[in-house]
């Protein structure tokens, strides 16, 4: 088992193309050796966003803090603390952060999915090996 507080785990700069003060948390990752699927916790500085981009795997998202917007095939709609949003694979997204507040949220991503080519532009993964 592990068991552990978000907090104690690094957060990582984003520094892909068209990511902008975002900073990302593995806190079921790689390291984790879990073999299904990887919980990740995203912080976006007010102003800041991820890269407008696609991939075939899901997101399962849940707003913990801050305020925000998320674009989804096109569609643009305001995210509050405890909201959720699934995004389809395929499906171009961007998640921004309000100009005043940052935004905070869960993401959930196949195993899969974590070392692919599009990856990085979630977040890389630490220690991915391909
Ligand atoms: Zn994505």
């Amino acid at each position: 088992m592990l068991h552990t507080h978000f907090e104690q785990v690094q957060s990582q700069a984003v520094e892909q193309d068209g990511a902008q003060g975002v900073s990302v948390r593995w806190v079921i990752g790689p390291d984790s050796d879990a073999p299904n699927f990887h919980l990740r916790v995203f912080d976006v500085e007010p102003g800041g966003f991820t890269p407008l981009h696609a991939h075939p795997w899901e997101h399962e998202v849940f707003v913990l803090a801050g305020k925000g917007t998320v674009t989804c095939a096109g569609n643009q709609e305001p995210l509050a603390p405890g909201e959720v949003v699934y995004v389809p694979g395929g499906d171009e997204h961007q998640f921004r952060s309000d100009a005043e507040q940052s935004l905070r949220f869960i993401c959930l991503i196949p195993a899969s999915g974590t070392c692919a080519p599009a990856a990085p532009s979630c977040g890389a993964a630490p220690n991915c090996s391909g």
